[in-house]
């Protein structure tokens, strides 16, 4: 028989509601210019009462965290030891983290909380860093390769005589700010929050009972950053930027993996930053974790099979209809929140964009900043098996300066058959 004590520990709450507001839950205004008027996201689990967000930490991480506890490895009670976990350089505030609209899908006040809100964590709060910064050196089969040709120099600085690379790395994890979101996507929030929660298989009741909570930290993968150079010049319109916006493909990116272009533009874009960063500008790389246009590493190899299965081969003229026959949609990238990260570092002016989309490059100028050159990627980078995907995204009006191909000459563009 189990004691009151066991049957309190498996009591479970399935959801807070608005009536039961608890004191001790910080109030949120986000956009606001004053840290603690704007107020922390409070979405640690060691005081619930204090919880003014649905969702918790560590994004898709949350599950790994639930097993540790689960097979008694990790004390749910655990609070981190912020000494020394500071970024080592300055970032913000700036204007954009004043403006509730311009960063909606993560929580610029997440990078070193301890700083913002020292007054909270005095008083007992467990407020948790969303975002972190540190730096690294890069190590790069293809920075060599440019190095030994030539097209790049160590400087001792950006470079080292060893060819690293040096840069600052920044991770965000997801916090979404759900009035802002549904604004962007134009939607209601209530309509929002329903499907929130019913295509989660009902993970998240307090995105229905809790209307007063605005705030959710969804479990989906986080954002990398990648800076060369001062990233204090970010923000500076002045100063040379270029920037890649890379949406990941562990395929290509890792495993180089030939049937598409990620890798060789990613790297491609690098070599620029770094370039750019030599000749005293700054580049950025930000790294999305949204696999196989966000439908999944499964839908995407399925989508791979059908299009090599299909009569007539692998061709670029059928190369979306393929994606959406499978997937039930083209892309579920949903670029719209994309360009919070260039606002995270107060980005005005892109000089350089590595990117021949056109959705990104819409969102990223429809969110205000002005996009000078767009750089596509150069012809010699294709790897054969992947033509079939760059022709089609031309032909879809992707951005490029060479040639788009049309009708029979797109039909012509052929991958290889499955063996
Ligand atoms: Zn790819």
């Amino acid at each position: 028989m189990s004691t009151n004590h066991d049957v309190r520990k498996e009591h479970v709450v399935l959801a807070t509601h608005s009536n039961l507001r608890y004191p001790e839950s910080l109030t949120l205004d986000w956009g606001n210019k004053d840290p603690m008027k704007r107020g922390p996201v409070v979405a640690s689990q060691t005081n619930p009462k204090a919880r003014n967000a649905i969702g918790t930490h560590s994004g898709s991480y949350t599950v790994y965290r639930a097993l540790s506890i689960a097979s008694g490895k990790f004390s749910p009670a655990h609070r981190p030891d912020l000494h020394n976990t500071h970024s080592p350089v300055k970032i913000g505030p700036f204007p954009s983290w004043f403006d509730e609209t311009k960063i909606v899908s993560l929580d610029p006040w997440g990078l070193d909380p301890q700083n913002h809100f020292k007054g909270h964590f005095e008083k007992g709060y467990d407020i948790r860093p969303s975002i972190a910064v540190t730096q690294a050196h890069l190590q790069i089969p293809e920075i060599h390769d440019a190095i030994r040709a030539g097209r790049l120099k160590p400087d001792g600085k950006i470079i080292k005589e060893n060819m690293d690379i040096k840069i600052t790395k920044v991770a965000i994890e997801p916090v979404w700010f759900l009035p802002g979101m549904a604004k962007r996507l134009n939607v209601e929030e209530g309509v929002l929050r329903r499907i929130l929660f019913t295509e989660s298989g009902g993970m998240y009741p307090e995105l229905i009972t809790r209307p007063d909570l605005k705030v959710w930290l969804p479990p989906i993968g986080s954002t990398t950053v990648y800076i060369f150079g001062n990233p204090e010049d970010l923000s500076n319109p002045n100063i040379e930027l270029s920037c890649r916006v890379h949406d990941e493909c562990n395929g290509s990116d890792v495993f180089g993996s030939d049937i598409c272009t990620c890798r060789p533009y990613l790297m491609y874009g690098i070599e620029h930053a770094a370039e750019t960063a030599q000749k005293g500008g700054v580049g950025i790389i930000a790294y999305y974790r949204k696999e196989g246009r966000a439908l999944g590493e499964v839908t995407k190899f399925l989508v791979y099979n059908a299009r090599k299965r299909q009569e007539g081969g692998d061709s670029a003229a059928t190369y979306f209809k393929r994606t959406e026959c499978v997937a039930g949609v083209e892309d579920a990238r949903f670029q719209e929140f994309m360009p919070d990260v260039l606002h995270l570092f107060g980005i005005t002016k892109i000089h350089n964009l590595h990117s021949m989309s056109n959705m990104k490059y819409n969102a990223i100028v429809g969110s205000g900043i002005e996009v000078v050159n767009r750089i596509s990627i150069p012809a010699e980078l294709i790897p054969a098996d992947a033509n079939v995907e760059m022709e089609a995204k031309k032909a879809a009006g992707y951005f490029t300066e060479g040639e788009v191909k049309k009708g029979e000459d797109l039909q012509k563009v052929k991958g290889r058959e499955i063996t």
